[in-house]
């Protein structure tokens, strides 16, 4: 089955063919009544349906005993959610995945269906603006506190937890990003991960921005994988989903949760976010050889004061990066001479590169952290994630990558 096949395999069937994955939709001939021959579309076929019928009252009770496979109401599960989730599952190499509207929406459900009232998570500093205001706003009202450790490392999360401890709090969680925005500093996910074990406390990792052929924390232990699958996942710019993929025991209480609030994808997002997978073993290839590119041609530029991408040697976190990611990824942030001005006569020049507040899309855009991800933090909370006034973060599409240098080239000036 898949599970032996190549990840550029798994990605490029991505739930087609042999039935071997997840529900195919099709129903079985009823009795008396001959089969129609099935179609069998070489795509994946929609199911819109809000609620399925049952033959019987007896089928009723198989479905609802787990004794037959099945589909009740749109809401508890749908084919091209199971489909999308096992595709997703084996990407992250996790026991299972729980397919999300939103990346947001896969956070909130990963905190909330594991953490209650008086427990405590320890979080790098400087994380997505979304999940900074979920933690400190939405999830504070809750009664579930937030702390920040300076860095993603087993040391500052360490020195963290004790003071904590100190204060008699109750450390429940620890929360890091793969690549930070914008520094694209890395996690020590070995060391965090240990200590995570050590201390029996949930381990949430964002691998947004390195996607899992980026990066697969679950190799180090047990985890919450979430991704924004707004990003890269999908990659074409038309969904909004999320994903949190682990092992059963966790990702368990999380789907009970998320079916019950009303949390999941629905159908037509998940058929598009399964069809953007089947490219991005392609997408993601491309991406990372012209941001490499990029990083390699912006450094020494006249006019650019740092270039921050792990692949380069000069990134603090390259070493690490060697060691804990399976790619660079194709995002990368420069900061130019010039401040805040600069960035503006640079991005009013730009022509194929587009000024867009995201990221992993096939299209190059740019976007200004001080003034979007980073806008509500204070002048010194910025500086100390990294968005100097002259920062710009890049996201390096699958455009030929001369044309993406052509055109930085004629907006530098
Ligand atoms: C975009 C993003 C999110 C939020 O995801 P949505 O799909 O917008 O809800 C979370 N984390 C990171 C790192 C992101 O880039």
């Amino acid at each position: 089955m898949m599970a032996e096949e190549g990840l550029e395999t798994v990605l490029a069937r991505a739930g087609l063919g042999g039935g071997a994955v997840g529900h195919t939709g099709r129903t079985e001939a009823e009795p008396g009544r001959a089969a129609s021959p099935a179609p069998e579309p070489l795509s994946e076929p929609i199911f819109p349906a809000s609620v399925y019928r049952f033959a019987d009252m007896t089928r009723v009770d198989e479905v609802w005993d787990g004794l037959r496979e099945g589909f009740v109401y749109r809401r508890l599960g749908h084919p091209n959610q199971a489909v999308l989730e096992e595709v997703l599952a084996r990407l992250e190499g996790a026991e299972e995945a729980l397919a999300c509207s939103s990346g947001m929406g896969a956070l909130y459900s990963a905190v909330i269906a594991h953490l209650r009232s008086g427990d405590h998570i320890v979080a790098q500093a400087g994380l997505y603006g979304g999940t900074q205001t979920l933690l400190t706003g939405e999830l504070s009202r809750l009664g579930i506190t937030c702390s920040f450790a300076p860095a993603a490392t087993g040391e500052a999360f360490e020195e963290a937890l004790r003071a904590l401890e100190a204060e008699g709090r109750r450390p429940r969680a620890m929360l890091v990003e793969t690549l930070a925005n914008p520094s694209l500093a890395v996690a020590e996910l070995p060391a965090l991960s240990a200590l995570a074990a050590r201390r029996g406390l949930l381990f949430i990792v964002d691998n947004t921005f390195a996607t899992p052929l980026g990066c697969r924390p679950l190799k180090w232990g047990p985890a919450l994988v979430v991704h924004s699958a707004t990003k890269f996942l999908n990659g074409h710019s038309d969904v909004t989903a999320g994903v949190v993929a682990g092992p059963k025991e966790l990702v368990g209480p999380l789907r009970r949760l998320a079916t019950a609030v009303g949390l999941t994808i629905a159908p037509f997002d998940a058929w598009l976010l399964l069809r953007g997978l089947r490219t991005l073993h392609l997408r993601f290839e491309r991406q990372q050889r012209s941001a490499l590119e990029v990083a390699s041609w912006l450094e020494g530029r006249r006019g650019v004061k740092r270039v921050l991408y792990p692949g380069l040697p000069s990134h603090p976190s390259h070493g690490l990066a060697l060691r804990v990611l399976d790619g660079f990824g194709a995002v990368l942030s420069f900061e130019l001479e010039g401040g805040e001005e600069a960035v503006r006569a640079f991005v009013a020049r730009l022509k194929l590169i587009s000024l867009a507040p995201s990221l992993g899309e096939t299209a190059t855009t740019v976007t200004y952290p001080a003034r979007t991800s980073h806008r509500s933090l204070s002048l010194e909370e910025r500086e100390a994630a990294g968005a100097y006034p002259g920062l710009v973060r890049l996201s390096v599409g699958t455009e030929d990558t001369d044309d993406i240098l052509e055109d930085l080239d004629q907006a530098l000036g």
